[in-house]
């Protein structure tokens, strides 16, 4: 099959894993830039242009988009999907994943565990939002934060005060959640591929530090998951729409708390903490589906 990996760096770990596994398996690989692709719209005949050069022979696309191009990178996703072209991840859920927010209320109507969480207006009173968490500690992130980056923990209620009033005062959205001790600065990253967990880890925040992701210092070791936690994953995938997913969770004493769903998770943790061939799984998710869509492209 021809296949694109929609990456704008091909010497990123994951990209050149996933560039390696899918030519291991026969296919024809290229590392496409999002960010380079022109999309050329017009009646019945959308195409996409990279370098002065038409992309009409793929028959998937895995899409690797940073959170800061979501805007652009699933722009082009969605001219694939319009020329029949299968895609890992579709340009709806891409986006979708990418607002926390939406996210968190699309979770909580499926019924999964979540830390209580609290999005308010600029304008609210403070004391009460903390409150309403269960009161200090609280967890306060910055909406648009990614690898732990505008996760702050306020351990008591005058910083956390401060804290909410100073993201405020600058406009930037926030949630507020009641901080999980229990989870004892350790997170669960289930790695979801076509409705199964193809691998697990456990991530351990480094020594003082109570977010656990591996940019922030944080180690990885293979997990077992319980059905609970198996289960919350599967269905946080499938809420999502996302045919590829890494589903972060605290353990907790009420069970698997949601953190995130992420719709571009790295391969490097958690292949190395698994030494399980999770690429291998993305292609063959691709190959079972890409030839689907081949067949009905023909019929057309
Ligand atoms: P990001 O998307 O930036 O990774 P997360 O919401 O996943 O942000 O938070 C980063 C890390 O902080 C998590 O992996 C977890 O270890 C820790 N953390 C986040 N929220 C909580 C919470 N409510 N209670 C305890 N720890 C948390
Ligand atoms: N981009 C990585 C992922 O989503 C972040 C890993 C981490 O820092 O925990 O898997």
């Amino acid at each position: 099959m021809n296949i694109a990996i929609l990456s704008r760096d091909a010497k990123l770990y994951s990209t050149k894993r996933l560039k390696q596994a899918g030519e291991d398996r026969g296919h024809k690989v290229e590392v496409i830039d999002h960010m380079k692709c022109v999309l050329f719209i017009e009646k019945k005949n959308p195409m996409v242009l990279y370098n002065g050069k038409r992309l009409d022979y793929f028959d998937a696309i895995i899409p690797r988009i940073g959170a800061s191009v979501t805007f652009y990178g699933a722009a082009v996703v969605r001219q694939f999907e319009m020329m029949k072209v299968f895609t890992a991840v579709e340009s709806q859920a891409l986006i979708r994943s990418r607002d926390k927010l939406r996210s968190l209320q699309i979770l909580s109507r499926a019924g999964l565990g979540l830390p209580k969480t609290i999005f308010m207006d600029y304008s609210r009173d403070t004391e009460g939002v903390i409150e309403a968490v269960g009161g200090a500690p609280v967890v306060i992130k910055l909406l648009e934060g990614t690898q732990g980056l505008g996760v702050v923990l306020a351990e008591s209620k005058k910083v956390a005060k401060s804290v909410i009033e100073a993201f405020h005062g600058i406009h930037a959205r926030i949630i507020v959640q009641e901080f999980i001790k229990e989870a004892k600065g350790a997170d669960i990253r289930a790695f979801v591929v076509n409705g199964e967990v193809v691998g697990a880890m456990r991530r351990q925040a480094k020594e003082g530090e109570f977010r656990s992701n591996l940019h922030r210092g944080g180690s990885a070791k293979v997990v077992k998951l319980d059905r609970h936690e198996k289960h919350a994953a599967i269905i946080a995938a499938k809420k999502m729409g996302l045919g590829v997913a890494g589903v972060d969770m605290l353990p907790s004493a009420r069970g698997p708390l949601i953190l995130e769903v992420n719709s571009s998770p790295g391969l490097e943790g958690i292949e190395g903490a698994t030494k399980i061939d999770i690429a291998g799984k993305i292609y063959q998710f691709i190959e079972k589906n890409a030839k689907k869509n081949k067949i009905q492209k023909d019929k057309v």
